[in-house]
This record gives C-alpha cells, structure tokens and sequence, in this order.
C-alpha cells in the first residue's frame, strides 16, 4: 500500500503534528471555548467525538449530528480543521454534509470487519483523510485488515492511531501501549504515519507527558490528545483531558530528536530494547506469582514441591518452540532452568510460611 505523505495543507511538515479536542463535543459553548483555547495556542486541527460508543450503556453517547454545525463554527470562525469518530456509513454522510476535514474509525469499530467495511464502502470515490485507531484487542492484522479495507475503497491520505490496547489489569493504563505493535505495524507498512492517542493509553492526566515523549523517541509522526476547557466536568473521559493551557506546556517540554542520524536510528532500536526487557520482567514476574500460586495449592494438597513429568514436559515442548522460532535449544534450556529454580525457591518460601 501506498499513502500519501501530506494529509492536510499546512499541518505535517513537522513532527509531531498535533490534532487536539475533548474527548465529547456536550454544548456549542464548550466546544468554542476549547477549541479559541487551542487556535490560541496553535493547533491546527481539533477532534471531537459526536457520537460516542461506550463500553457500557448509560455513559454519555454522545450529542450525535447536531454538534456537527457547531464544528463549522470552529472551521470558519477559527481556521481549524476538524476531526471526527465515524463508526456507521450514516456518520460518514453527516459528517460529509456538513464538511468535516478528517474521519477517524475508533477502536471498538476497528475491532469489527463488518463495520470498518461499510464505512469503507460510504467512502468509495470520496477523498478525504481517515486515521484508523488500533483494535481494542492486540491485534496487528486486525488492524492492517482495516487499513486495508479503507485503502481499498480509494483513500490514500490515511494514518494509524495508536491508543493501546484493552487489559482486565487496569494497574498504570487504561489500556496497555504495548509498544511493540505499532512498531511491527511501521515495520510491515512504512509508510503510513502513525499517530499517538495518550490520553486513551494513560486514561489520566499525569501520564500524557510521558506518553506524549515516548511516542517521540519512537519516532511516531504525531500526537492526538484530549483536550477540554474544563476538564473535571467534561461528560466523559474526565481524568484523562487537559486544559489547552496545560496541553500547551506539554508539548512545550517534549524532545524532539532529529531523526536522520544513524546514532537516532541506534537509540530508537536500544529503546525497544528496553521496552522489550521491560516486557519480559513484567512477564517473569506474573510467572512467578503464579507459581507461587501453585505452591499455595500444592501446599493445601500436602503435594511434593517438584512434579518431574510436569517440569520434564515443559523443558522438551519449549525447547522444541524455541528451535522453531530460530533460537539454539541450548539457550532455551538455560533459560528454563534458571526460570524453574527461581520458582521452586519462591515455592519453597511458601512451603516455610506457617
Ligand atoms: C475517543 O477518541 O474518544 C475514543 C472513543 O477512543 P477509542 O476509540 O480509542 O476508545
Ligand atoms: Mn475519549
């Protein structure tokens, strides 16, 4: 697939291109208030959502197609663009009718082949840029599949929205960055931009900043964040959305690191490095509080700590993985043995406790 690089005249010449906007459009005054704070500060392109899909009935769903003139407003008082969720062929002719300069499918649509196809076909012969947030479920060809189908209805000028990924263990995010993803997905298409949703991955104020510079260092094109005039008494995504003001500050404090030396090119791959090693400590970590459930259980059932067909069975099928996916059985066994002593230490501890 082949995309175009300019989305829009006069926003992406420079990275990070910024699209900012509450999380809701909820009255015409919120909506002018916000976006005069944006204009003010510089931001060229304003989201807002209009017709929201909520994980569970009774959230706020939004003020549907009559906040689309107040968008208008917003374009023609203030030269912004506007951006919009578009999850139904339906929202795509309003938004159409009433002139939106960007689409964006969210993530829950994404998730869907049926709906991202009908909107895919709502834009066949129309030309008009359209941002494809990732699946909720960490999905890479879930996500290609739908870059694909809006491709195939004709539209060139496209980027992808990064904005992490559903977990049941809501710890730090609201939903997991899981960073590696959009990093195959540059891999496997180098060409689209992609963009970075902080506000959906932290799901609260404090972590946009950093989000907003991790997804620099990465390397990703541009940033689209929530952004309310009075964010602790917007209808939905409260924690998440800052004031302009403070969006402003944030963007002021990033480091943009000039991406056309090769020493750049080194410390974005040593930055998946760290991702990566990060990843694997979390994951040992989880083992091992599951082993040491275990321990509880075989502690409670007077069963021997060491099950020797079990752990036998674990070394032949994971060496047996390993070599398939190119890494010397040697290695793998190494590996395993460390991994099995530290978890019949820790299972031993439990056995200890009275
Ligand atoms: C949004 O952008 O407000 C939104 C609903 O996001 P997502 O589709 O990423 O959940
Ligand atoms: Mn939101």
């Amino acid at each position: 697939m082949e995309f175009e690089s300019i989305l829009l005249p006069g926003v992406d010449a420079k990275r990070p291109w910024i699209i900012a906007g509450p999380c809701s459009a909820e009255t015409e005054e919120q909506v002018m208030e916000t976006a005069r704070g944006l204009a003010a500060r510089g931001i060229k392109i304003f989201r807002a959502g209009i017709w929201k899909p909520r994980t569970k009935p009774g959230g706020f769903e939004g003020i549907g197609a009559k906040g689309l003139p107040w968008l208008q407003r917003v374009q023609s008082e203030l030269g912004m663009y506007t951006a919009v969720e578009v999850a139904t062929a339906k929202h795509v002719r309003e938004c159409l009718a009433h002139n939106v300069d960007i689409l964006w499918i969210g993530a829950r649509t994404t998730a869907n082949p049926f709906a991202v196809q009908e909107i895919a076909d709502a834009l066949e012969g129309i030309d008009i840029p359209v941002l494809i947030k990732n699946p909720v479920n960490p999905d890479l060809d879930l996500w290609i599949g739908a870059i694909e189908r809006v491709y195939n209805a004709g539209i060139r000028r496209m980027a992808a929205i990064h904005r992490g990924f559903s977990t049941f263990d809501k710890k730090i995010y609201r939903n997991l960055p899981q960073w590696h993803i959009p990093i195959e997905l540059h891999r496997q298409l180098p060409n689209i931009p992609i963009i970075c949703d902080p506000s959906h991955i932290g799901g609260k104020r404090e972590l946009i900043a950093p989000l907003c510079q991790q997804a620099m260092d990465l390397n990703f094109d541009g940033l689209i964040v929530e952004s309310h005039c009075n964010p602790d008494k917007a209808w939905s995504d409260a924690a998440q959305q800052v004031t302009p003001d403070v969006l402003e500050f944030i963007l002021n404090t990033l480091v943009i690191r000039d991406t056309t030396q090769t020493t750049e090119n080194l410390s974005a791959l040593r930055r998946q490095i760290d991702e990566l090693d990060d990843n694997l400590l979390e994951l040992l970590a989880k083992r091992m509080r599951v082993s040491i459930e275990i321990g509880q259980y075989k502690k409670e059932h007077s069963m021997p700590i060491l099950q020797a067909q079990r752990y036998d069975e674990i070394l032949q099928n994971r060496i047996a993985q390993a070599e398939k996916m190119g890494m010397a059985g040697d290695f793998m066994k190494s590996v395993l043995v460390a991994i099995h002593e530290e978890s019949v230490r820790q299972q031993m501890e439990v056995m200890k406790q009275t």
